[in-house]
């Protein structure tokens, strides 16, 4: 599974990842682009699309356990995991 974030100090707001994956891209108050959705399984085209076409970089795919709650780990066995063992 991948994370999708935008980094909003790279996004120009440009429309281009939000024409493309409409579904996983939305517009927030400042006209930026903002993940609709959490996450993303790996090899979903349209996300790597938008990622690829990107003119400044901002979107980032980050490969996150497909358990993870916390989302923000990078390990296999989150740490979220970890705790409740
Ligand atoms: S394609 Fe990149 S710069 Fe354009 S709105 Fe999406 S995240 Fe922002």
């Amino acid at each position: 599974m991948k994370k999708v974030k935008v980094n909003e100090e790279a996004c120009i707001g440009c429309g281009v990842c939000m024409s493309m994956a409409g579904e996983i891209f939305g517009s927030n108050s400042a006209g930026l682009s903002t993940p609709k959705v959490d996450k993303v399984s790996d090899d979903n085209k349209e996300a790597i699309e938008a990622m690829e076409n990107c003119p400044t970089g901002a979107i980032i795919l980050e490969e996150v356990a497909e358990d993870c709650d916390c989302g923000e780990c990078h390990c296999e066995h989150c740490e979220c995991k970890h705790e409740e063992e």
